[in-house]
Parts: structure tokens; C-alpha cells; sequence
């Protein structure tokens, strides 16, 4: 019976599990597979992987903290996650570990149609942005990154073949842009509710380069962001009128992605996407 995981720390919030879980009952698998959540430390996780991968596990997902050390530890990697510099989903095969990057199809996967030749600006400049900025630049976007440290910005722009976008304190012009991405933690304490949303959710979005007319019902959003409460970039974007795609709806697109890569079969999305929300 083939095994599959979610490996992260913390991550008894994932639901990942409850996602796959519903897909395997709906394709009359779930006595054939199974997928369950597995908090490791960084120092333990190197070798609780290498354990899996010889204890009839099929493969895993990694997420926070582990997504570059799985990369290191992976014998091949796919050039989605060379490129990008990170796995988020690991197969256990003869020839060894094999590692892949389901976050950047589950961006595309995610979006209302197809960026291609489109105007994007990414927000930030870490792991998820990588992703995003390499599947939009692979799909012909036309991508700008903008980081609030500007070093990390010019680093992945050059790296992946975008643009920088600098704001100059100024913010982001209505008309300079169609696809807006968040892939910064900015709203995280909102979403998780460890922080009340303010009545504006313009002033929880200071840290970015945003102003009241920076969006409108001509753009689309993503929102990487995301947890229990709508996100303040989510709210403000639906207030103005934009196409707003949420990161749960990101997250339902990297597991269809990871669950056909390992399984071979068509996800059941709808299906994945209805226990998601409800977990
Ligand atoms: P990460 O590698 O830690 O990167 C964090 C990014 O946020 C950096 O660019 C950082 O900028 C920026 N940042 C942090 N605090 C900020 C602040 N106060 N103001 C402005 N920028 C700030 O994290 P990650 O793995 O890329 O994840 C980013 C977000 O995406 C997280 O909320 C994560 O949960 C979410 N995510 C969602 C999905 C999904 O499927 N929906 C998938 C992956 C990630 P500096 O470089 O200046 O520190």
C-alpha cells in the first residue's frame, strides 16, 4: 500500500492530508493509499526522510521549514526545482529521491486563464516567489518583483528573468500591471487570526507598495496567503472589484499537481478543493 506524507514543523495545521484523503475516497483508492502529517525538526529531517523513502512510502510533500533541504537531499531534481532552488514534493523511486516543485503548476493551475503576455508584479522574494516568478516567466508573463528587501529582489529577478520593480516609496500604478501576487508573509497574522483585521484592510497592507487605487476590477490578485480568516490583500482586492484568487485555491493546485504526479491519475479538484475549505 503506497504511503505518502506532508513533512513540516510545524504541521499539524496542513491540510494536506484531509485534501489527498478526500481525493482517494472519491477515486475508490483509499484503501490503496494513504497520506498523513509528519512534524520533523530541521535536525531530524534528513534522516526521518531517508527512513520514509525506504518504508514503503511512494513520496511526500515538504513545506516550512524544509523546501531547500529537501532539494539538498534529493538525488535528481526536476528543472522546475533547480530553477527555482526548492522542492515541495519529493518521489521515492529505485534510482533514489526524486524532487519536483508542484508550487509553481499549482500557480498557474490557480489563475482565472492564461498569463501569457501579460503584465505581473510579484511580491516578494522568497521561496513561494521563486516559484511563482518562474512559472509566469515560463508561461511569456512579463514579470517585476518588488521585495521589501531590495537586494533579494535584484537576486531573483536576474536569476529567473524578470524585471525589478522600483517602487520609489510611490504605489503600485493601476495601469502599469494585469496579474498582482502576494508572496509575502504580509496579512499572515490576519489570515491565522493571531492579529485582528483592521476596518481598512489598506492600513493591515502598509508594508507593500499599495495605495487605494492600485487595484481595480481589471486586475486579478493572488493572495499566497492564507488561513482561517479572509486575507487583508483578499478583502481589499474583492472591495475593489478585482479578480481575486485565494491561496487556498493555490494550495488545491499543487496537490491536484503532486497527487497526479505520483498516483498517475486525473485529481478530482473540486473534490480536494471542497475539503480543504472545510478543514
Ligand atoms: P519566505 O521564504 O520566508 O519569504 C517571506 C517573504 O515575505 C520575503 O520576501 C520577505 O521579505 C517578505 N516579508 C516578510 N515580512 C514582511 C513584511 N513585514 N513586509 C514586507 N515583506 C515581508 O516564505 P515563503 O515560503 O516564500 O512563503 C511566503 C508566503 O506564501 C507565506 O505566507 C506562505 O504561507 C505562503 N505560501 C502559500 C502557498 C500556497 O499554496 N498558497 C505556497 C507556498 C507559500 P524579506 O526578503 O525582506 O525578508
Amino acid at each position: 500500500m503506497p504511503k505518502l506524507a506532508v513533512l513540516g514543523h510545524p504541521v499539524a495545521h496542513s491540510r494536506s492530508p484531509a485534501m489527498h484523503a478526500a481525493a482517494f475516497q472519491a477515486l475508490g483508492i483509499a484503501n490503496e493509499w494513504s497520506y498523513e502529517a509528519i512534524d520533523v525538526t530541521p535536525d531530524e529531517f534528513e534522516s526521518r526522510l531517508r527512513r520514509l523513502a525506504t518504508a514503503g512510502y511512494a513520496g511526500a510533500n515538504v513545506t516550512v521549514p524544509h523546501k531547500l533541504a529537501a532539494l539538498a537531499v534529493a538525488d535528481n531534481a526536476s528543472p522546475a526545482a533547480r530553477a527555482i532552488g526548492a522542492t515541495n514534493m519529493l518521489t521515492f523511486t529505485e534510482g533514489g529521491i526524486e524532487a519536483d516543485n508542484t508550487d509553481a503548476p499549482g500557480l498557474l493551475g490557480a489563475l482565472p486563464g492564461s498569463p501569457a503576455g501579460r503584465r505581473a508584479v510579484v511580491l516578494g522574494a522568497g521561496g513561494a516567489a521563486r516559484a511563482c516568478v518562474w512559472a509566469l516567466v515560463q508561461t511569456g508573463a512579463e514579470v517585476r518583483v518588488w521585495n521589501r528587501t531590495k537586494a533579494g529582489a535584484e537576486e531573483l529577478a536576474q536569476a529567473l528573468g524578470a524585471e525589478l520593480h522600483e517602487s520609489g516609496g510611490e504605489p503600485l500604478g493601476a495601469d502599469t500591471y494585469d496579474l498582482l501576487v502576494n508572496a509575502t508573509t504580509v496579512g499572515l497574522g490576519v489570515a491565522a487570526g493571531t492579529r485582528t483585521e483592521s476596518t481598512d484592510p489598506l492600513s493591515d497592507l502598509k508594508p507593500l507598495p499599495l495605495g487605494a487605487d492600485s487595484v481595480s476590477a481589471r486586475h486579478v490578485v493572488v493572495d499566497l496567503v492564507y488561513g482561517s480568516s479572509e486575507t487583508p490583500l483578499s478583502a481589499f482586492a474583492r472591495q475593489r472589484g478585482a479578480d481575486v484568487v485565494d491561496g487556498l485555491e493555490v494550495l488545491v493546485h499543487q496537490g491536484a499537481a503532486s497527487f497526479r504526479l505520483w498516483t498517475g491519475l486525473d485529481p478530482p479538484t473540486d473534490v480536494m478543493r471542497d475539503a480543504a475549505r472545510k478543514t
